[in-house]
Order: C-alpha cells, then structure tokens, then sequence
C-alpha cells in the first residue's frame, strides 16, 4: 500500500528563474500515470541528475522536477503483465528524472517498456551502484569489443577515472584482462585506482594537447573516454592503428577539435554511446552480462551510500569534481 503521503526531493524554479530544492512530501495523486507503480529502494547521483537538480536549462525543462535518472525497487501494482506485485526491476535513462518524475522519490508511476526485471545474481544496492554509469561503463567495453579491441592489442586509457562511469569502467576492463592505463585529477584517489583494478595511474596532462600535431605518438589500443574536449582529441590523436575509443561524456567540455588524420591514417574508429535510449533488447543483454559473466567482485569499494537529505551536499561535489566513484541513495526500507 502507497502511504497517504510520501517524501521525493524536488527542484522549484521561481519566476526571477532562482533554483531551490528541498525534500517535499506528496500525494499519490502528484504521481504522473503510468503502467506500472514502484516503491523505490534505492537510485543514484549522476552527473546529469547533478545537472537537472541545479536547474541546468539544457536536462530539467519543466518545473517542480524530481530528479533522479536511475531507480531500483519493487512493483507495487502493476496494469501491465509483464510485471506482477513483488517483482524486483531496475530503470535507468529514458526520460527518468529530465522529462519525468525520476528515482529521487521512494514512489514512481512507470511505463512498463522503460524497465528491466532486476537480472537473478544482482541485489537491488548493487543495481543502483551500477546505475546508470555502470550501464554506460558496460556500453562502452562492449563497443570495444565489437570492434576487435582485445587485451593482446595493448594497453586502453580510461579518462575521468575516479568519477562514476569511469571507475566501472576500470573495474570491468580489469576484470575482462585489460590492461588499464586511468587518467585522472586526483593524484591522492592513485592507489584507491589501483585497488579497483588500474594498472597505471596517470595525470591529466598525459593527454596534453598539442594542437600543431594532428597526430601524436600511437601509444594506446584504445580507450574510455568520459570528459571530452581536449582529453578526448588528444586521446584520438594517440591511439594505435585500428584502435577504437567510445566516447560517452563531456565532464572536460563538448567540443571535440580533431582533424580527419586519426581515422584516415590509423583507421581509428570513435564509438559515441547513449544509454539513455538504448534499444531495450541490448539493455537486458547487458545487464544480464554484468549480473553473469561482467558481476563486478568488489562494488562496494566504489559505492557512498546516502539518503536524500545528504544529496546537496554530494551534489555541490560532483560539480566540484571532488567525487570518487558512485553515490547511491538509500530510499529506505518502509515507509
Ligand atoms: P562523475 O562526476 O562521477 O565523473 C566525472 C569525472 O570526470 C570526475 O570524477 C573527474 O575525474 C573527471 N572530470 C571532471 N571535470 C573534469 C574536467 N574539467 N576536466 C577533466 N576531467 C574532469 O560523472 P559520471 O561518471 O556520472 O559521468 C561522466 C560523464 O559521462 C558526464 O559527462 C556524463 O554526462 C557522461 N555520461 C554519459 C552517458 C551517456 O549515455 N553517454 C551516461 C552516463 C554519463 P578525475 O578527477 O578522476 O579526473
């Protein structure tokens, strides 16, 4: 039974356009429609949910907003058959906290085709440590094998290492017999990369731009990348013949400033990943690899569990660049 009132966080815009946010209490009847309705156990902070809840024009066009793009928790009733009371899902992308109400909110109308049946082998926390960056993580290693890319062809960069797609994105290269080169900014986060699984750590500066060379020394088979802008031409500029980077994030910038020498010379092949709207076919397949073949050993060494009320704060350091690894929120148990 969905209590008579509940607690989500959400973002106002007022009419001068000032950004608050705090944890409301609502109505069951606030919820929007949807097949299937949720009691949440636990979601996530991503940086585009660090976006929405800070009223970046571009993610949160409607206001009040629940952020939250990721969600894990059980079915409370559902119109649809595919699902039944009692079954434990997972949800991640879509419109999940841009368009629609998302997982900050220990209850969630859903459309039935937007969710996953939680795969057997996988807990709801570790779902939600996954999240979406664990997703995009699994999205990026399977584009580079896709493309040949395997351990023999040498060493692979993952950029933004210590943040939450890039620290998946370690431990999974890790665990398939990568050898992992992490560039990061946080020279004191160097032996936290080595424990995940980082077989070097590496400054920012590594892939310092030089942008008189529309090439640069083919160092690396291929790579990770997460920040973009320079980072990433550079990276392009660096990779060996027929090497492949997937490219999944601007944390750096969006720009991307490389000339057609990287592809044309080296065969280069830059794979660009959106999880959002990934095919659901896909989607299950690998969420069924990371609960399998993919299960991460040690996910609580990349994991900060908090509740809603702590989401400011980690908020402020996501944007800050001062988080390591995934922070997930704790819903609670009942409510
Ligand atoms: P996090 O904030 O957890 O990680 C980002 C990391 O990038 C930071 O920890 C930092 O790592 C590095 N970084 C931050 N700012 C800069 C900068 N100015 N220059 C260079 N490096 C920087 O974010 P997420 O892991 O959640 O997301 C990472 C990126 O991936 C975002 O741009 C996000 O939008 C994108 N993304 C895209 C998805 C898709 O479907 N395409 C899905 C999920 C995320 P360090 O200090 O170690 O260098």
């Amino acid at each position: 039974m969905i209590p008579d009132r509940f607690h989500c966080f959400v973002v106002r815009r007022d009419l001068s356009g000032n950004i608050t946010s705090k944890i409301e209490e609502h109505r069951r009847a606030a919820l929007p429609p949807g097949e299937v309705l949720l009691r949440v156990r636990y979601s996530s902070l991503n940086y585009k949910d660090a976006l929405a809840a800070t009223g970046h024009p571009g993610i949160a066009k409607t206001f009040p907003h629940v952020p939250g793009i990721d969600a894990a928790g059980t079915v409370l009733e559902s119109l649809d058959p595919r699902f039944q009371a009692g079954d434990e899902v997972l949800a991640t992308g879509h419109e999940w906290g841009v368009e629609r109400w998302g997982g900050w909110s220990e209850y969630l109308s859903c459309p039935a085709d937007w969710l996953v049946r939680l795969p057997a082998g996988l807990s709801l926390l570790d779902a939600m440590t996954l999240g979406t960056a664990g997703f995009t993580a699994a999205q990026c290693v399977q584009a580079l094998l896709h493309h040949q890319i395997n351990p023999d062809r040498g060493n692979l960069v993952v950029t933004g290492a210590t943040g939450g797609v890039g620290s998946l994105a370690v431990m999974l290269l890790h665990k398939l017999g990568f050898r992992v080169i992490a560039v990061s900014g946080k020279p004191n986060q160097t032996d936290w990369l080595r424990s995940i699984g980082a077989a070097e750590v590496a400054g920012r500066d590594l892939l310092h731009e030089v942008k008189s060379k529309p090439l640069q020394s083919a160092q690396f088979a291929g790579g990770i990348d997460t920040v973009g802008g320079s980072m990433l031409a550079t990276l392009c500029k660096m990779i060996m013949h027929r090497g492949c980077v997937a490219c999944c994030g601007m944390a750096g910038g969006s720009e991307l400033n490389l000339t057609v020498f990287p592809f044309i010379l080296r065969g280069l092949t830059l794979s660009g990943i959106d999880s959002a709207w990934c095919p659901q076919e896909e989607r299950m397949h690998l969420w069924n690899l990371l609960a399998t073949q993919w299960r991460l050993p040690q996910l609580e060494a990349t994991r900060t569990l908090i509740e809603l009320s702590a989401l400011p704060e980690l908020i402020r350091r996501m944007q800050q660049s001062e988080n390591v690894g995934r922070v997930v929120v704790d819903l609670g148990a009942n409510v």
